[in-house]
């Protein structure tokens, strides 16, 4: 387990994680319709031209959004994962401890803040 985090924080962090881990697949289930995304892409492109047209941006709004969350449901996937072990909360670049303010603010976090920015 992190050495810098009491349990109490760990357990804020998890409770955090796991709740917005909740919101992104609420929202990839939303965009997706509860369908694949091919499927999805799929329906829309086998449409007359005309309404196929005029759906295609708003096919790539919801895959690009769709992409996003993934990727973010992807890293707090990982961070709860890190949060069992003692990487979490551990710089990749570095190797500094993460502070806890930081991680409040982004508990999914890999990096401390020089080396993010
Ligand atoms: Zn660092």
């Amino acid at each position: 387990m992190p050495q810098h985090l009491t349990d109490s924080q760990k357990a804020w962090l998890s409770a955090e994680l796991e709740q917005h881990a909740r919101q992104l697949r609420a929202q990839l289930e939303s965009h997706l319709h509860g369908q694949s995304r091919v499927d999805r892409a799929n329906e829309v492109l086998h449409q007359d031209d005309d309404d196929a047209s005029q759906r295609r941006p708003e096919l790539a709004v919801a895959a690009a959004l769709t992409d996003q969350e993934q990727v973010q449901l992807e890293a707090v996937a990982q961070a709860l994962e890190r949060l069992h072990s003692d990487r979490y909360g551990v710089c990749r670049t570095c190797g500094v401890a993460i502070p806890f303010d930081r991680l409040q603010v982004q508990p999914w976090a890999t990096q401390c803040v020089p080396c993010a920015s």
